[in-house]
């Protein structure tokens, strides 16, 4: 008899389930982007296309499933990277998330960071869309973390 677990995910606006570890293991922070509310944001990279976009806390889905949280048996691992605004003499770090999935003991991402795609809603704390360039993508993806 397993029990039924919560599965937790994001939807990507091109249609894919960004699947998540439990959301208070994601890094949410409040962020500066004009808004009023004081609802938490975090910026994710989806896996499947590589369109890196805003989400908002509230939007976090959750799904019970009768199989084991992926994160937990270790199909899936969130990693974090510090994006460099691109903008001339900015620079301001942007964190954003990613899932890589284990593919035979091997952790694999289908799209890379230099074909990432940045919506329009992707800004740096002071304001500038995040566009940044390969080189300083590459060097964050170099330095990215595994948060779970
Ligand atoms: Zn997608
Ligand atoms: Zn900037």
């Amino acid at each position: 008899m397993s029990e039924a677990k919560f599965h937790y995910s994001l939807s990507c606006p091109n249609g894919h389930g960004i699947p998540i570890p439990r959301p208070n293991l994601l890094e949410i922070h409040p962020t500066h982007m004009g808004m009023t509310t004081g609802e938490k944001k975090v910026i994710v990279a989806c896996p499947e296309c590589g369109l890196v976009s805003v989400y908002l806390e509230s939007s976090v889905q959750m799904n019970l499933s009768p199989i084991p949280d992926p994160f937990d048996a270790d199909r899936f691992r969130l990693v974090v990277l510090e994006v460099e605004c691109g903008h001339e003499g900015c620079e301001t770090p942007r964190t954003v998330h990613t899932v890589l999935e284990n593919d035979k003991g091997t952790w694999k991402q289908k799209i890379v960071p230099k074909d990432w795609t940045f919506s329009a809603d992707c800004l740096c704390e002071n304001g500038h869309p995040l566009a940044p360039r390969w080189e300083d993508n590459r060097f964050a993806w170099e330095r990215r973390r595994l948060l779970f």
